[in-house]
Formats: structure tokens, C-alpha cells, sequence
């Protein structure tokens, strides 16, 4: 059996050292973290102990600091943090054994074919995994840019439904400081003559006090213009939107400057799907159907909770276990 992961990710699993006991607490499955007070992410409820949350929510070290609520109810603590590594971009074989298989990291794949009941795939350095199924996860954004080559090529209706569904445009900059100049409030918003200048703001000191960090957000054309400046020229243009929201101040230069690539980053292309009007409900059939031996799953394809973690890993696990099905059938 070969598996080729292409890329892995960190997630949590959350032990909840109070148990959500009231049926209503768990009817709701968004959780949010809390440390020293102030809201830092989200997760998944997986059962009634259980959340899942990415990576990079929780410092272990940190524990006593967080507080989740469960649909906005009561304060728990954390009790134990586990770390899971997932893997994703998985190829699947019908024949073999879970003993003989290998995990490839760091391969970019440009070719999917479907060739005489059997797949291959075939990365940009030209390496050729061959397999019974494929299940494939790249984002839509990845899907919608084509850069990675299908053969024959996907049907007309899933190509549609590619393109019809809407994947966003989100860019992040951040500026770090030697001292904060701003209001000590949690967000800033930038009301200029003309819409879409720098307008949002997030101030990083009411969640990590004294790092004196401002948070520029990017969304739609905002993001898809930084897409084409240089990251100077975002960090001057956002300097410009610091010194008309604040004129009796000379507006220092950051001491740190960095943002996302999100949009042009050949990985991702985007940053997480949303329904256009164009968009029916019965398009998703479309959008998540497989083509011969290749099998989709990903976070675009969750009916109602596309855009989250576990949009993503609720298709990947239905993807996996319908495969799984048809494979014993
Ligand atoms: C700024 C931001 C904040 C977010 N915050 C939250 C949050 O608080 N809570 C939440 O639940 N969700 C959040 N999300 C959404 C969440 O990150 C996504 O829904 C989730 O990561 C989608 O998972 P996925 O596996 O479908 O796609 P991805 O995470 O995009 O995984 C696809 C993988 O495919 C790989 N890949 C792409 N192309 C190729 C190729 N050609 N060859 C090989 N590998 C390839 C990529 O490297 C990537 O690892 C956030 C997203 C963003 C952008």
C-alpha cells in the first residue's frame, strides 16, 4: 500500500477537565478558547471531554492561563493537551498492508491521471506514485487556479461547480513596534474618504500584553491589490493609514514587518471558501463528486460548516470512509 502525504498539519486534542453535561451545552459544537481573559481561537467539540483546535492555539507550558465555554456557555478548564500530527494529501491503494507503505513529505504534485482503473501522480520533480484510489485535498483555490493538471480532465459539472463556489481573499500584515501609540482597545477601524484603505486593525497587546503589535487585515480587493505590491509597499501603505488615524503623532517605523501570502502561495491560492450567489446547495454534489479512482475532500466541502477545521476533517473522514467501504464491498 503507498501513501504520500504532501504536507501535515498540528492539531490539538483538548481534554476538558469538566465534562459538558447539559445537553444543550453540547447541541452546539464551536468552542472558544480563552487566555487570561480574552478570546484567541476556536474548535470543534468532538464529544463531551473532547475539542479539537489547531496547533497553534494553546502553549501547553501556558494551561492554567486558558478557559474554553462550549457554544458560549459556562467557563471549563483545560485538563490535558494531546498533539496529533495529520497527514493529508493521502494515496490509498485496494491492495497491500498497512506494514509496507511510505509517507512522502514536501512533494508538490502537478499531474493526476486517471489511467486504466489505476491513478497516478506525479510530482513537479517529475517522481510517479501509482494507486488504486486517490483522495485528493488541495483547497479549492488550488482547484480553481489548475495548476495541477487532470487527466482526462475533470467533467464539465465539477469544473463548474469549482469555479462557481467562491474562495476568499484574505491578507494579514503585521507591524511590531517599540511602543504602542495607538488605543489601548481591541480593534481599530480606519473610516478614509475612500473605501478600503487599510480599514482594519486589531490591536495584538489585549492578547499578548506589551508585544506591541498592530494587525492590518486585508479582505477581497484590499488583499488581492497587496497581492501584487512588494511587502514594502504594503508596510508603507498601511504606515500611511497609521498617520491619517493618528495626525498629532509621527508615526514611527515598525521594527518588524511581515504578512501572508495566502493568495499568491501556490499551496493554498486563497484563504477559505464562501457560497457565491451562483452557488446552489445541489452544486456541492458537483463540487465533491469523484472522478473515476480520484475522490475529493476538503474544507469547500461541508454543506454548511465549509470555511472550518472541521469542515475539512469531517469531509476528509466520510471521503476516507466511503472509500474504505467500497474498497471491503
Ligand atoms: C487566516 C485564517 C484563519 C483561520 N482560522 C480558523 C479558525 O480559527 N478555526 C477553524 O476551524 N478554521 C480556521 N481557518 C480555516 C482552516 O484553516 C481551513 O478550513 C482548513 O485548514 C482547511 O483544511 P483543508 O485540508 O481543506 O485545506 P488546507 O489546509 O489548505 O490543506 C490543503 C493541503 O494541500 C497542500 N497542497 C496544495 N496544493 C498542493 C500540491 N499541488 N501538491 C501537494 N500538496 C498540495 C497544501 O500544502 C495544504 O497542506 C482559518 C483559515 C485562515 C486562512
Amino acid at each position: 500500500m503507498n501513501f504520500s502525504a504532501a504536507c501535515l498539519i498540528l492539531v490539538l486534542v483538548v481534554k476538558l477537565s469538566c465534562v459538558a453535561t447539559m445537553k444543550e451545552d453540547i447541541k452546539n459544537w464551536t468552542v472558544e478558547i480563552f487566555q487570561n481573559g480574552k478570546i484567541v481561537c476556536a474548535g470543534v467539540l468532538l464529544n463531551r471531554n473532547f475539542f479539537l483546535t489547531l496547533g497553534k492555539c494553546i502553549d501547553k507550558r501556558k494551561l492554567d492561563q486558558y478557559k474554553v465555554t462550549i457554544g458560549g456557555g459556562i467557563l471549563r478548564k483545560i485538563d490535558i493537551v494531546l498533539e496529533v500530527i495529520i497527514y493529508i494529501n493521502l494515496l490509498m491503494s485496494k491492495k497491500g498492508n498497512l506494514s509496507n507503505y511510505t509517507t512522502s513529505f514536501n512533494q508538490v504534485i502537478k499531474k493526476i491521471k486517471n489511467k486504466d482503473g489505476k491513478v497516478e501522480v506525479e510530482t513537479e520533480g517529475g517522481t510517479k506514485y501509482e494507486a488504486d484510489d486517490v483522495i485528493v485535498t488541495f483547497s479549492l483555490g488550488v482547484l480553481q487556479s489548475r495548476q495541477v493538471s487532470f487527466k482526462p480532465s475533470l467533467s464539465k459539472e465539477k469544473m463548474l461547480a469549482i469555479d462557481k463556489f467562491g474562495f476568499g481573499e484574505y491578507t494579514i500584515a503585521y507591524f511590531e513596534f517599540s511602543d504602542a501609540f495607538w488605543d489601548n482597545v481591541s480593534s481599530l477601524v480606519y473610516a478614509p474618504a475612500r473605501h478600503g484603505e487599510n480599514s482594519i486593525w486589531y490591536n495584538m497587546n489585549t492578547i499578548y500584553p506589551g508585544c506591541n503589535i498592530l494587525q492590518l487585515v486585508l479582505m477581497g480587493f484590499e488583499a488581492n491589490a497587496a497581492s501584487h505590491m512588494n511587502d514594502n509597499e504594503v508596510k508603507e501603505s498601511g504606515l500611511a493609514a497609521l498617520a491619517a488615524m493618528y495626525p498629532q503623532i509621527s508615526i514611527p517605523k515598525p521594527d518588524a514587518f511581515v504578512r501572508s501570502d495566502w493568495l499568491t502561495n501556490p499551496l493554498t491560492k486563497g484563504s477559505f471558501s464562501y457560497w457565491t450567489p451562483a452557488f446552489r446547495p445541489e452544486d456541492m454534489k458537483d463540487l465533491g463528486k469523484s472522478e473515476g479512482n480520484i475522490h475529493f475532500a476538503g474544507e469547500h466541502l461541508g454543506l454548511k460548516s465549509h470555511a472550518y477545521l472541521h469542515s475539512a476533517y469531517n469531509s476528509g473522514k466520510d471521503t476516507a470512509q466511503r472509500l474504505a467501504r467500497s474498497v471491503r464491498d
